[in-house]
């Protein structure tokens, strides 16, 4: 920005935007240059010949170049997502009950929200068995009679065993309105293991989406060792989507990867994992980190409104 104010015969600098010194016959001297009347940021990057960069692209990573040739993304917005998926109840490790979840997400104006306890592995979690899990889907479905302005979705985040098979069976995967693929176990595996045991979770056609593809928590842990861009790879071909987990202490997939998962066509989905009713509200931080990945509202699956939604729940499993 300084360079190319001094391109104009203005310098900028912390202080002011004004006319820069110059050297006339051995003596410093501000001549008259003309600086357009510049009253926000915006100006300020239109005085310079750029389109306004917002602040989270500002990472030196092509953002000037974009800026210059008028080719930067609109960035998605907190108002363009319309629903999401991968919540917690108190069926499994969640605080708020069913009922409660669904009202929250309603309040925030959400069209839809899936519901996705853990599966039966992830027993510190009180993980959902076969039977527990039709009793949920019975309540989720008595509630979609009555609850209004709100669709609720039956899923499950289940578990990806060690070998890469599932936690429940394909006929039970079956009956659900989609699935959230995750691991919470043995994680220490080589990179090698890890991607393939991903990448064959992701074939499951039940598998609408992968959950927090690293593992990491932000401050406490490093992701375990996987190989993003194969698994970026094995979502285009599959059509699986990737999560971006707001949760703050995760935010995963990281920013970083989302410019190389837009151009392998891969959809993103923001979710909460909520585990109560106030962390719905960390959409927002995934909202950011999505900005920081360049991604637009039709890069976001959740983006999309309720009367389409359910076809794109649907188009992986008819793929089979
Ligand atoms: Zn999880
Ligand atoms: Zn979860």
């Amino acid at each position: 920005m300084r360079n190319r104010a001094l391109d104009r015969g203005w310098t900028l600098n912390e202080y002011r935007l004004g006319p820069a010194p110059q050297t006339i016959a051995g003596k410093h001297r501000t001549v008259a240059v003309e600086i357009p009347p510049i009253s926000d940021e915006a100006g300020l990057y239109r005085a310079l010949g750029l389109d306004f960069i917002p602040p989270e692209l500002r990472e030196s990573c092509g953002e000037f170049e974009a800026a210059e040739s008028g080719t930067l993304p609109r960035l998605i917005e907190p108002e363009d997502l319309r629903g999401t998926f991968h919540c917690h109840t108190t069926a499994s490790d969640g605080h708020n009950s069913l009922a409660e979840m669904v009202e929250a997400a309603r309040d925030l104006g959400l069209e839809y929200i899936g519901i996705a306890d853990h599966s039966r592995s992830s027993v510190q979690a009180h993980g959902l068995d076969e039977s527990r899990l039709k009793v949920q889907r019975a309540q989720i479905r008595a509630l979609n009679e009555t609850v209004t302005d709100i669709r609720v979705f039956s899923g499950i985040e289940c578990d990806i065993l060690r070998d890469g098979s599932l936690d429940f069976p394909d006929e039970t995967l079956a009956e659900l309105d989609f699935v959230v693929a995750s691991i919470h176990s043995t994680l220490n595996l080589s990179e090698a293991e890890m991607t393939k045991r991903v990448i064959r979770a992701m074939e499951n056609p039940y598998v609408t989406m992968l959950a927090h593809p690293t593992g990491r928590l932000l401050l406490k842990r490093e992701g375990y060792a996987i190989e993003i861009p194969a698994i970026i790879d094995a979502a285009a071909r599959t059509g699986t989507w990737i999560e971006l987990n707001a949760a703050p202490k995760r935010l995963d997939l990281d920013w970083r990867w989302w410019p190389l998962a837009k151009r392998k066509g891969v959809r993103c989905v923001i979710n909460p994992d909520a585990h109560r009713v106030a962390r719905l509200q960390d959409l927002s931080f995934g909202i950011g980190s999505a900005r920081k990945g360049w991604l637009t509202k039709d890069d976001v699956v959740n983006c999309l409104p309720l009367n389409r939604i359910e076809a794109e729940l649907k188009k992986k499993r008819e793929r089979k």
